[in-house]
């Protein structure tokens, strides 16, 4: 068992889902968070029947949302192939302002009102839902709920069957990080922890994430929090960068795991274990 996955994002300008989960699978991965559009490409019988070969499961699915009248209708639809799919949870894209909206308060009430919307289907599916919250410079047009602390309110709020992903590009500036990522231990509401990096300068908002270690968000000390708080998930890997996605994907794949064995603690158990195993 391993206990890296890797975010399809991550190499999907040079493998498609199919060499995607090959490459993951020949790292000795067995899980991996996937996108409803990447299944669209390769169809979805051979997207399901290359995860039933390697023997892989599914952490998140990558997305429900942007939530504007056109995308609402297909939610049901997307959230049933997440279930096929065996997907641990399912990631809410809220979107950002209309076209002439001012300010967001409108925006995140009904963003909270269609949170609500979607969690009645999903559990009526049978898929837990994931808030993300992005960060604040994304609040205009990607996302309206921009702290961990608005995601735990709202989670709260809502009960059951929703839960929080804690990605360290989006919340490493926050002073109440630590508070909150506690919090959302303490109600077993945190389902995923991306990790990536903060460069300076940060050329781009999307497209120029960095390669863990490469920048200034000190990842130890959020993964110390994560345990702390009882997270015994996967780390996952999701980098949106232009500069990697030029790479060999296969080369980016072996940089972004030796560098999570330099930084995160419970590698090295894993690593120590598996030495165990061999002996
Ligand atoms: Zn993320």
């Amino acid at each position: 068992m391993t206990a890296i996955v890797f975010n399809h994002a991550t190499v999907r300008e040079r493998a498609d889902m199919l060499s995607f989960l090959h490459l993951s699978a020949e790292r000795g991965i067995d899980t991996v968070s996937i996108w409803g559009d990447e299944i669209t490409k390769v169809g979805e019988a051979n997207a399901l029947a290359a995860l039933r070969d390697h023997g892989m499961k599914v952490s998140g699915y990558n997305r429900i949302g942007p939530f504007v009248p056109e995308y609402l209708g297909r939610a049901e639809a997307e959230l049933e192939r997440a279930a096929r799919f065996g997907a641990d949870h399912v990631f809410l894209f809220t979107g950002g302002l209309t076209e002439g909206e001012r300010g967001l308060t409108a925006a995140r009430w009904r963003a909270e009102d269609q949170i609500g919307r979607l969690l009645e289907m999903a559990r009526r599916i049978g898929v837990k839902l994931a808030i993300e919250p992005l960060h604040p410079m994304l609040a205009g047009d990607r996302s309206v709920i921009t702290s961990l602390t608005s995601a735990n309110d709202l989670c709260e709020a809502l009960g059951p069957g929703i839960g929080v992903v804690v990605d360290v590009y989006h919340l490493w500036w926050d002073e109440r990080l630590e508070a909150e990522i506690m919090r959302a231990g303490r109600a077993g509401r945190l389902l995923g922890f991306h990790v990536n990096d903060w460069l300076l300068p940060t050329r781009h908002l999307l497209t120029d994430r960095g390669m863990m270690g490469d920048g200034i968000i000190d990842l130890p000390s959020i993964e110390g929090m994560m345990r702390r708080a009882g997270f015994r998930g996967a780390i996952e890997i999701e980098i949106f960068s232009t500069d990697w996605w030029a790479r060999d994907p296969a080369e980016l794949m072996d940089v972004a795991i030796a560098r999570c064995q330099g930084l995160f603690s419970d590698l090295v158990y894993e690593r120590a274990a598996q030495a165990v195993q061999l002996l």
